[in-house]
């Protein structure tokens, strides 16, 4: 549905700190502009990270002429204990930046700008109340997948009934529609009730009923048992859109023409690529064994090094780039003895592309939800080695449900064995059939989800309809 109108819909997008939280969203933004001629404008709220500024500055001033920016005033964590959650301090950083948004709408206001919308991501749904001041609808933007949604949605009730630790639980969660559930494979943040990061997830359930909507970077056909009881159960009373995979398009990257030309030498379907994502960090522990597994395995690799982090596995999610130079923490001849069969790649690859290459067959991956999207549109059967995060309740969706999708485990010193990395590379690129099958017809049945009369086209038509009325 194209849009023509006089005056030309404008909305607001409010995303929390964090590549994968921005990329989706200014996604959203490009389809907006370039087929439904909205203006858009990001409310970017900021911390002192200077490094993680400037990686979202060079992203958005990429972006189209119609989509604007304002850079809130930084806000500061010195207060916040070192053992801080990352949830806590990533939805602190919109919650402090509150004032500053009101400032912002306010402005945009009596500068005549009339918003359709206010679109904050789930880490920031404390900021749709400021909305509601301005009489702006505020939606939500649900950057993972129905399943966790329904997780979010069920919360306060599983909370009421259990007793116990969810990781203590001997029977699955089962939540209506979706794979049943591990309690160890519930969010990180979820996993000691006592935390303020749980408090706070509890305590920002309750604020879903306050959206007009709630917009999923999912889509029906991938998870249909789910998004159906969602809607006829009543466990959700806003509308939900399912608009999935929003995934990046363009190269992101200008360390592109290195990977992608390495691929073009490589044969088809031969290529593991391996990327924990913008923040997936490894201990150094960790980081050698996946060497020596990825060396053991005798496949082809393209390897996302990251700097080895001892205390977070996510320690790179407000940086994106590592301070110290990756390579540095490889073992002793590594790159020497694999150079024919394998690149390495220090801190971020231009992901999308890498992974439509003919020649990649394998995506070793931290089961970010934007990496799973990634891994679903081109095709590429997995591996999930889930970090933080809700990345364990998604491996299971990929491994348990889905099949598209093996999975690693780690040993009781919380290490994933070399042999084992080795073992689960070769199946996966010595052509495990029923996952590779699986994968095409997800592959087909997400674009068909965006042509013309697909799922996720519809839904956004919708959305597109609701906005331009406003
Ligand atoms: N990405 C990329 N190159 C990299 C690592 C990540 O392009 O080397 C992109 C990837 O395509 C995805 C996002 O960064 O859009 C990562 O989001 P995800 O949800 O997978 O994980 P997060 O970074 O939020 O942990």
């Amino acid at each position: 549905m194209e849009t023509s109108q006089a005056v030309q819909p404008h909305i607001a997008i409010l995303p929390s700190p964090g590549m994968g939280h921005l990329i989706p969203l200014a996604e959203l933004a490009k389809n907006l502009v370039s087929r439904h001629s909205f203006s858009v404008t990001f409310i970017i709220p900021s911390d002192a990270n200077t490094s993680h500024l400037q990686a979202q500055k060079s992203f958005l001033q990429a972006l189209p002429d119609s989509i604007s920016c304002v850079f809130l005033p930084p806000i500061s964590f010195t207060d916040l204990p070192d053992d801080t959650k990352i949830e806590s301090r990533i939805s602190l950083s919109v919650n402090r930046s509150i004032p500053h948004l009101r400032r912002t709408l306010s402005t945009l206001h009596e500068s005549g700008t009339r918003l359709s919308a206010l679109v904050v991501d789930i880490l920031g749904v404390f900021a749709l109340d400021v909305a509601r001041e301005f009489s702006i609808p505020p939606y939500i933007f649900f950057f993972s997948n129905a399943m966790a949604l329904s997780l979010v949605l069920h919360l306060p009730e599983l909370d009421e009934v259990t007793a116990c630790e969810y990781k203590d639980l001997l029977e699955p969660v089962r939540l209506p529609g979706c794979v049943p559930l591990k309690g160890k494979d519930l969010p990180d943040h979820f996993q000691d009730r006592a935390n303020e990061a749980y408090k706070f997830a509890l305590e920002k359930c309750k604020k879903y009923q306050v959206a007009e909507g709630i917009i999923v970077n999912s889509f029906l056909e991938l998870e249909p048992g789910t998004f159906k009881a969602l809607k006829d159960e009543g466990w959700c009373r806003v509308p939900v859109y399912a608009i999935g995979p929003m995934i990046q398009t363009g190269s992101g990257s200008n360390s592109s023409s290195d990977c992608l030309k390495w691929l073009d030498d490589q044969p088809d379907a031969s290529v593991l690529y391996v990327s924990f994502g913008s923040g997936g960090t490894l201990s150094h522990d960790q980081l050698i064994e996946l060497a020596v597994g990825l060396e053991m395995s005798g496949q082809r690799f393209c390897w996302v090094v990251k700097s080895p982090d001892e205390k977070a596995s996510n320690a790179a999610f407000f940086s994106v780039q590592s301070v110290a130079d990756p390579l540095d923490f490889l073992p002793r001849g590594f790159l020497e003895r694999t150079k024919k069969r394998g690149l390495v790649v220090s801190s971020w690859a231009p992901q999308n592309r890498v992974l439509a290459h003919r020649a990649t067959g394998g995506f070793l991956t931290h089961c970010g939800w934007n990496s799973c999207l990634d891994g679903i549109t081109n095709g590429v059967p997995l591996i999930a080695w889930p970090l933080f995060a809700e990345q364990r309740m998604n491996a299971a969706l990929l491994t348990e449900g889905l099949k598209v999708s093996l999975r690693v485990e780690a040993n009781e010193n919380g290490i994933v064995d070399r042999k084992q990395i080795a073992g689960l590379v070769q199946k996966l690129i010595g052509g495990e059939e029923n996952i590779g099958n699986k994968m095409r017809v997800l592959k087909d049945a997400a674009a068909e989800a965006w042509s013309k009369i697909g799922s996720s086209e519809k839904a956004l038509g919708e959305l597109v309809h609701k906005w331009i009325q406003v």
